[in-house]
């Protein structure tokens, strides 16, 4: 089997942040690792789910709704994927702490999750999804020139 390319990535050296996972055309997917592979810390299901609800309604309702092309969580439950049709990073970088800032300030209905929206709608959680965008909204803050490089 051809080894796919975001598994070169050394993951014992990822930490929190934003990157360019890979470029195909004129869609780019971005890494948003939201937790440091490995070590123990993970989002458990309630949270992750919660934070894709909001996250891909929020995007999808966003000044660059036109060019998303899908937003979800990755397995190993550390981050998650976003791709962007003719993407300029900056601004994408930008729009995605719009963004956490949107669901920390959301109060009220998850988006999406009724029974016959969602595959697994009783595994929600508002508040940990809140807690995970102000952890993860901290990270993106205090990089200052993001070059979206591993
Ligand atoms: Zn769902």
């Amino acid at each position: 089997m051809k080894r796919i390319a975001s598994f070169s990535v050394d993951h014992t050296k990822l930490m929190p942040g934003m990157y360019v996972s890979r470029i195909d055309g004129d869609i780019t997917t971005y890494d948003l690792r939201q937790r440091r592979p490995n070590c123990g810390d993970y989002l458990d299901n309630a949270t992750l789910h919660t934070f894709e609800h909001l996250f891909a309604t929020f995007i999808r309702n966003s000044e660059i709704s036109d060019c998303i092309i899908y937003f979800g969580p990755m397995g190993c439950q550390t981050g998650a994927y976003l791709l962007v049709r003719n993407a300029d990073n900056n601004k994408v970088f930008e729009v995605v702490k719009q963004v956490l800032r949107q669901i920390i300030d959301h109060e009220g209905e998850i988006y999406g999750a009724a029974a016959a929206e969602c595959g697994n709608y009783k595994s929600h959680d508002l508040a940990k999804a809140k807690e995970e965008s102000k952890r993860y909204l901290a990270v993106l803050e205090n990089i200052k020139n993001p070059t979206f490089q591993y």
